[in-house]
């Protein structure tokens, strides 16, 4: 076992200068990623900085009308509070449909955001991958990669991001808040994490030394009919195959507002623009939804053994949309 230091930290200011006095430490949010990373080997910090005990387990009401969830929420707690129930369904479903109980009892906000990719050679010391090991190149690329992406991916990675709780918040418009050295500042969780390209090594946009202190969810999302769908190869405690969260608002007979994200096609939640724009303006049909799904996967590029993916993102995001938007004809 390789030693490291632990550190609690009571405040924000007390985590980030802690984590600049350790080069090579994490934050450890509620540990279900990270502690078995390490128990891997894939992950070797010089120090934890466990983040649990920050003033940041809670959910407040901005006067915007906004959400604030604090980093440290758990995902239990996220998931059964009545203003995202309410409010924000798909999250509360998103939530509910990653993991198991105890998992949710212990994962937090900020912990589920940058959990690591599953790609079984990521998690592997004996296979090559980029990710883990720049340059040593990506197993899965002509291996096993049948959970893999079909979107966005480069000769360099195919990895997808595993959460549920990211796809929600990307389609609602969530944002995600940071604290570092640089001071604060907040980042759309649509663009939050990164495609692949050359550089796998990074999941995320986020800064050295930065903490996750929150996600706010816009006013703007709050109250819109909102769903997630997830199929996986069980009926729980399984990672996505493919999953789509969606929000639909009509106006006078027309889509006035669409927010879309599919999960697991992607090295991030795939904010579905292309379907978005296609959407809004157009009468709720089964023809619009079929059309502007289609413009989205139409940019899909599967590997040997993932075809099934786009046919199956195809037929949630379908059911998603017209369980938000019964179509007026077909
Ligand atoms: C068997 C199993 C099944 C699972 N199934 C699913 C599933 O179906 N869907 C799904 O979405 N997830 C699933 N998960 C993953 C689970 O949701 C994540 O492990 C969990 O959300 C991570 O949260 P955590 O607080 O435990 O993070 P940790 O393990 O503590 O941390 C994860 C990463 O985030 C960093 N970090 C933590 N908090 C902060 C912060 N505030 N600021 C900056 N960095 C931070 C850590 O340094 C680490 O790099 C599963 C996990 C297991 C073990
Ligand atoms: S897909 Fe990405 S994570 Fe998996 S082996 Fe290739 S480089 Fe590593």
């Amino acid at each position: 076992m390789k030693p490291f230091a632990y550190v609690r930290a009571d405040s924000v200011e007390e985590a980030t200068d802690a984590f600049a006095a350790h080069p090579g430490a994490r934050y450890l949010g509620g540990g279900t990623n990270l502690v078995d990373l390490m128990k891997l080997g894939v992950e070797t910090p010089t120090a934890l900085v466990d983040v649990t005990r920050l003033p940041l387990d809670v959910v407040e009401e901005l006067p915007d009308g906004a959400l604030r969830v604090g980093a440290t929420v758990r995902n239990s707690d996220l998931a059964a509070h009545p203003a995202v129930r309410d409010r924000y369904p798909a999250l509360s479903q998103a939530l509910l449909a990653g993991a198991s109980g105890q998992l949710r009892n212990a994962a937090t906000t900020g912990g589920n955001l940058l959990q690591r990719t599953r790609c079984p050679y990521f998690q592997d010391l004996s296979k090559p991958c980029n990710k883990r090991e720049p340059g040593t190149g990506c197993g899965a690329l002509e291996g096993v990669h049948r959970d893999h992406a079909v979107l966005g991916h480069s000769e360099q990675c195919v990895a997808t991001h595993p959460s549920d709780m990211a796809v929600a918040l990307a389609a609602l418009d969530a944002r995600v808040e940071l604290h570092g050295p640089e001071g604060a500042r907040s980042v759309p969780v649509a663009d939050f994490h990164r495609l692949p390209g050359m550089h796998p090594e990074r999941d995320t946009e986020i800064h050295p030394g930065e903490l996750i202190t929150g996600v706010v969810l816009p006013a703007a999302t709050a109250g819109l009919p909102s769903a997630y769908r997830k199929a996986r190869d069980r009926a729980s405690y399984a990672f996505a195959l493919a999953s789509v969260a969606a929000v639909l608002h009509l106006k006078d007979g027309v889509v006035d507002r669409a927010g879309i994200a599919f999960g697991a096609l992607a090295h991030r939640p795939w904010r579905a623009r292309r379907a978005e724009d296609a959407l809004v303006g157009a009468a709720p049909t089964t023809a619009a939804f079929e059309h502007a799904v289609d413009l989205e996967l139409a940019a899909a590029e599967p590997l040997r053994d993932n075809a099934y993916k786009v046919p199956l993102a195809r037929r949630l995001a379908l059911d998603v949309l017209g369980r938000l938007a019964p179509p007026a004809t077909t």
